[in-house]
């Protein structure tokens, strides 16, 4: 059992990414029941609606499972008490300092883990007292780091930088890049897009059916100026590098995105006008397939390739 299998109570170090839109209390209870860490993403959630899918969560799984809040959430003080009331054990945080609430989660007995995209801020997270990070590479769907450093150069740099345990995210969907991320020194891992192309879903359907039809390279890095972002090609996707390319300010580029892009493109379907957050691995999803297939497939592989190996770093 490593470090991360012990601080989350987990029986294999695979944590399921809290992404807007895509994850709910499904699955995050399909993942948890399978014997990874299931997350609900709390980011497009108003108060209330976090609370029943807290509730629903903890009604479908006995296991752990956790909340992902962004810290610029505009309610976060609401979801903050909630996750307390409802005694959820881990809070994933990210999109800003965890210096505010990490010491008021943890002394709550609420394990706090923070998702970076750079080494400068991961050293900052661990003086936060945060327990663990999630080094997340410029592959990952959806926020992602302006400095675009990949997860094969970030892994290892915030590995070496930080005594904490690191979870690897970004391109990671199966046992064979679940190994090379071992390999650049993770304890665990952290999967997005992959648990997006799954039933126990909250996207729309159409969202899933695109990720399923995507190929390499559909995925680009939007909005650098404003807050950068992994999205699919689509028509909002190039009217956005129009608009970069022809000098665009930071004014401009709010008003074009508007309010509630990434609702109309992953919940309500829209492929038109919608944002569509996804990763660069969406090029080798194929299938729509069950959270629990995925988590027993992944494990399955990860144990093939590492059968005989007696480095204790590489068996879970
Ligand atoms: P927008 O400002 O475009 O829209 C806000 C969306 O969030 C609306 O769809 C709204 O739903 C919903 N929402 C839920 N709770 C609230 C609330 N308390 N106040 C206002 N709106 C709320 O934001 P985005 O959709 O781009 O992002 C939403 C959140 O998700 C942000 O906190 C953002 O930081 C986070 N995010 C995180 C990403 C990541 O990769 N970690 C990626 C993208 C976003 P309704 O339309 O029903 O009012």
């Amino acid at each position: 059992m490593n470090r991360i299998q012990s601080l989350f109570g987990i029986r294999w170090p695979i944590v399921q990414a809290g992404m807007i839109w895509c994850s709910g209390w499904e699955l995050a209870s399909a993942v948890s029941n399978a014997g990874g860490l299931g997350v609900i993403g709390a980011g497009s959630m108003y108060p209330e609606v976090l609370r029943d899918q807290i509730l629903k969560c903890q009604a479908a799984t006995d296991r752990p499972f956790a909340v992902n809040v962004p810290l610029i959430y505009p309610a976060i003080e609401e979801h903050m008490q909630t996750i307390i009331e409802r005694g959820v054990p881990i809070v994933f945080t990210s999109a800003g300092s965890p210096a505010k609430w990490t010491p008021l989660l943890q002394a709550k007995g609420i394990r706090v883990v923070h998702v970076v995209s750079s080494v400068k801020f991961a050293l900052k997270a661990e003086a936060a007292g945060v327990v663990a990070i999630v080094a997340e590479g410029f592959e990952a769907g959806g926020h992602n780091g302006r400095e675009e450093t990949t997860t094969m150069c970030l892994v290892p740099a915030v590995a070496d930088a930080v005594k904490i345990p690191v979870l690897a995210a970004g391109g990671i969907h199966d046992g064979r890049t679940t190994l090379a991320a071992f390999a650049l020194g993770a304890e665990g891992v952290q999967i997005g897009s992959r648990f997006v192309a799954t039933p126990e879903y909250f996207s729309h359907r159409a969202f899933k059916g695109r990720i399923v039809d995507a190929a390499e390279g559909e995925t680009l890095l939007r909005l650098k100026d404003l807050t950068p972002v992994r999205l699919l090609d689509n028509p909002f996707s190039q009217q956005v590098a129009a608009a970069e390319e022809a000098g665009a300010g930071v004014d401009a580029l709010r008003d074009l995105l508007g309010r509630g892009r990434a609702k109309k493109g992953m919940f309500e379907g829209d492929l038109t006008e919608g944002e569509l957050e996804i990763g660069q691995v969406s090029g080798q999803i194929k299938f729509i397939q069950p959270a629990a297939t995925i988590v027993e497939d992944l494990v399955a592989a990860y144990q093939g390739f590492t059968a005989g190996m007696e480095d204790p770093h590489f068996r879970w």
